[in-house]
């Protein structure tokens, strides 16, 4: 008898035709200085910032974008902008490899933007507790904390950059990857 939970069989095929299509390789392009690719494309085993070689290993990478008028919205309101923001923005996933050098260069941008910047914000509240009976001391702490937070989050932002989307429209997508991985296409 039949399992009645198997998975039906085409919807399987499905999801492995979607997932990662060797096919898709040959559907990247260059358009001036940014790759064209269609949503869910799976790229090349080369790292997309310095174009080495890799393994099969693939990180799927959710992209938003949206048009950048729409930050004029930010002077009038944080609150209206993010409202709008979210409900235009359009989204796109792609499959990017990475060589052993740049993930561990996003692996640290990670550290420091999701410990880094917490652990900053801690540092700031308990150095202002303790030096509360000196508004010298507190003041330092705190330009000290609010540039370390800076520090963090810029050099976070840096070291996890892998492909910046310029335009998402119509399942199609336009990227700026490293140069050296763009002209090898
Ligand atoms: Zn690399």
């Amino acid at each position: 008898m039949d399992n009645p939970y198997a998975p039906p069989k085409d919807l399987s095929n499905n999801v492995l035709v979607r997932g990662f299509d060797p096919k898709k390789d040959t559907e990247l392009s260059v358009e001036g200085d940014l790759i064209v690719c269609s949503d869910n494309a799976t790229w090349p085993d080369r790292c997309v910032i310095c174009n080495e070689k890799t393994d099969s290993q693939k990180f799927t990478r959710k992209l938003f974008w949206h048009p950048s008028w729409l930050y004029l919205l930010f002077l009038v309101s944080w609150l209206i902008y993010l409202i709008v923001a979210l409900i235009v923005r359009k989204k796109g996933t792609i499959h990017i490899s990475l060589c052993e050098r740049h993930r561990n260069h996003r692996l640290v941008g990670m550290l420091l933007l999701w410990v880094g910047i917490p652990l900053s914000i801690v540092a700031i509240f308990v150095g202002g507790t303790l030096s509360s009976h000196s508004s010298d001391l507190s003041g330092i702490i705190a330009v000290v904390g609010i540039f370390g937070i800076l520090g963090f989050l810029i050099a976070g932002l840096i070291l996890i950059k892998t492909v910046i989307p310029r335009r998402i429209q119509d399942g199609m997508l336009w990227l700026k990857a490293g140069k050296r991985f763009t002209d090898s296409l």
